[in-house]
This record gives C-alpha cells, structure tokens and sequence, in this order.
C-alpha cells in the first residue's frame, strides 16, 4: 500500500523552513499532499489562491508531492484523499505543545489517522511565515528565508496593500 502523508498548513507565504519539510516528508513517503488551509483563523496577507500558486511554484521540481486546498476539518481532508499520516514541522519547543495538542484532538477525531512531526533542520529554527511577513513588511530582507518568486510577490502585495493605505 502506498504511503501518503497530508502536510497542512497556512502557507502565507511558504518559506524554505516549509520547503525543508516536504522534501523529506518526500523522502520518506510515496505521495504528500500539502494541503493549504483556506480559512485560517488568522488575518492572511495572501488569497488561497496566491498562497497555492506559491507553494505550486516552490515544489515544481519535486515529484511525488502534489498541492491542495481545504476547508474544515484536517482529518476529514485527510479522508477525502485517502491519506493516513498528517505530516507537520517541529520548531522551537512552543511549537511542541500546540502540535501535541493537534495530534491528539485529530486523533480522537479519527483513529487510524497519526501525527509524523519532523525536526526542523537547524538553519531554520526561528523561521516562520509570520517572521518573514513581519520583516518584509518593515522593509528587512527576508531573501535567505524564501525563494526569489516569494520575494517578488511579497514587494508586490507589500506596494499594493502600501498604495491603498495611501488612498485612505
Ligand atoms: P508558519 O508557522 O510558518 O506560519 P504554517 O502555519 O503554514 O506555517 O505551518 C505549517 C506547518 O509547517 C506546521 O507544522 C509548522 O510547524 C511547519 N513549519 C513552519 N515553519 C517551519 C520551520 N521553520 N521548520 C519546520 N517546520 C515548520
């Protein structure tokens, strides 16, 4: 039986730390599904749409991994694409106790499907979507945290939200 994984996540932008993750979750299974959560509660700076071309665009040279959107439950995604394993990153150890609580609330929602968390590589401990947004926005360079066409897009939407507050 084919192993798949389902790798969810925000993705605003996705970042090299992201990128680390479905690489070797790419290793170690046959399929991963990243699958780009439509509805955070959280305010997003990119569309579902703008954050899938990004993560399309980031695993272009990969091949067993191919990219979706979902809303609602993780688990009942993880059904509807017969997957078993949700694969996710640990960083720092606040990560820990979030993703511990995740795995058992999806557990108690689904029993046959368990958590695989991957250590994150060293290089990318601190880094995360809401580190790159924040630097971006305050003009820092984040080009050692993304790929260039997430920088592109990040001056892009950076001058568009820029220009409508400049319209207020
Ligand atoms: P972020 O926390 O960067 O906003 P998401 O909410 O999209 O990212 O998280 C999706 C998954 O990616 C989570 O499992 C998260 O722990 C993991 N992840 C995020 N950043 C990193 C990183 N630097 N190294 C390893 N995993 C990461």
């Amino acid at each position: 039986m084919a192993l798949k994984a389902v790798f969810p996540g925000t993705f605003d932008p996705i970042h090299y730390g992201h990128i680390d993750i479905v690489k070797r979750g790419c290793a170690l299974f046959d399929e991963v599904v990243v699958a780009v959560y439509n509805r955070p509660l959280k305010n997003l700076l990119f569309s579902r749409h703008e954050r899938m071309q990004l993560v399309q665009e980031a695993c272009l040279t990969i091949d067993n991994v191919i990219i979706k959107s979902y809303d609602g439950l993780t688990v009942d995604f993880c059904d509807s694409v017969d997957a078993k394993i949700i694969l996710r990153g640990l960083r720092v150890f606040s990560d820990f106790e979030h993703e511990f609580r995740m795995a058992l609330a999806n557990r108690r929602l689904a029993h046959g499907i368990d958590t695989v968390s991957l250590i994150t590589s060293e290089k990318h401990t601190f880094l995360s979507s809401s580190t790159v947004r924040e630097i971006a926005t305050l003009g820092g360079d984040v080009s050692s945290m993304v790929p260039d066409f997430v920088l592109e897009a990040l001056e892009k939407k950076l001058a568009q939200d820029y220009a409508k507050s400049e319209d207020v």
